[in-house]
């Protein structure tokens, strides 16, 4: 899998070991994620499908998109459209997304890199693929994620974030059989670039088959393990998860996976995507493109983009 990668992770530093008082965290639940289409009909996994809210706090939404391969004329992206109340965070494992939105952020997400988008107050944005690339077909892999915000920042100023792969934090565990990519926020003494209102930890974990990994985990963060490719296990009772499920991890100071000793042909090793942020514990009402607090504050989103106040297409649009 393209994204980062490291010839020798043994000359990375290793992720900080739990202390002895510290305690594993519990796999409360594991869920498959259901197949749908997004856009203009590129296909996705729904990763939060059949979790409880309360458990993906301050999450609300997680999308893979692909893995596929695309013959010519085939990759497809969204149409602009708005959004408001949270943040959109855009992680391209492989391939290539145009970004570009109402508040002149724009650019090529591609091989690791990610896009940050707070959505608050309200923005427009289109995604798509480069047109060589639509002409060209090819593979395309990534991940879309939804951060809330809180009452208080939900109409904060719209921002764009730019995170090149090279600027992610590269650790591994004791035996070197894992490259951890610290995309936003802490783990252990590691930080990774991405700046969030809401306090979050992303990482994405590749582990060698047979590896084992102990992760450290701020008690006050939900923790969730998505896979994005191959078979293994989650917490110390070794519950097995395989492509396209989710793991709940709850109470507790560390995290624990691992690899299965085989994987199947499409993937050399189990990857995995971390997440966990602090819990916002607010009402939601969502519908659509909008994360909001009430349902009126959701009339009032759909009001706003109807009179053209959440932004307006650049005329220099792609
Ligand atoms: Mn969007």
């Amino acid at each position: 899998m393209p994204a980062v990668n490291v010839e020798n992770p043994l000359e990375l530093p290793a992720v900080v070991k739990p202390a002895a008082s510290d305690r594993p965290r519990r796999v409360k639940s594991i869920t498959t994620a259901p197949r749908g289409f997004e856009g203009e009909g590129f296909p996705v996994r729904r990763a939060f499908s059949g979790v409880e809210l309360a458990d993906l706090d301050p999450f609300v939404h997680m999308d893979q998109m692909g893995e596929v391969d695309y013959g010519p004329g085939e990759p497809k992206g969204t149409p602009w459209h708005p959004h408001r109340g949270f943040e959109t965070v855009t992680y391209m494992i492989e391939g290539t997304f145009l970004h570009q939105d109402s508040i002149g952020g724009g650019g090529t997400i591609q091989n690791g890199a990610t896009q940050w988008m707070t959505a608050g107050a309200g923005i427009l944005h289109i995604e798509r693929p480069p047109d060589a690339l639509i002409d060209s077909g090819g593979l395309f892999h990534g991940v879309q994620l939804w951060v809330n915000l809180p009452s208080k920042l939900k109409m904060v100023s719209p921002r764009y974030q730019d995170i090149e792969a090279s600027s992610v934090s590269l650790l591994t565990n004791e035996n070197g059989d894992a490259v951890i990519r610290v995309i936003a926020g802490s783990l252990g003494d590691a930080g990774g670039p991405g700046v969030t209102h809401t306090p979050i930890t992303l990482a994405h974990v590749t582990l060698m088959p047979g590896g084992q990994l102990v992760l450290p985990w701020n008690a006050h963060y939900n923790a969730l393990t998505y896979v994005l490719a191959g078979q293994g296990t989650v917490g110390l009772e070794r519950t097995p998860i395989e492509e396209g499920q989710m793991a709940v991890h709850v109470d507790g100071d560390f995290l624990v996976m691992g690899a299965n000793d085989t994987q199947d042909s499409r993937t050399r090793a189990l990857e995995v995507l971390v997440l966990g942020g602090e819990p916002i514990r607010e009402s939601i009402a969502a519908y659509g493109p909008f994360v909001m607090n009430t349902k009126a504050e959701l009339q009032q989103a759909f009001d706003d983009y109807q009179a053209g106040r959440l932004g307006q297409i650049p005329a220099d649009h792609i």
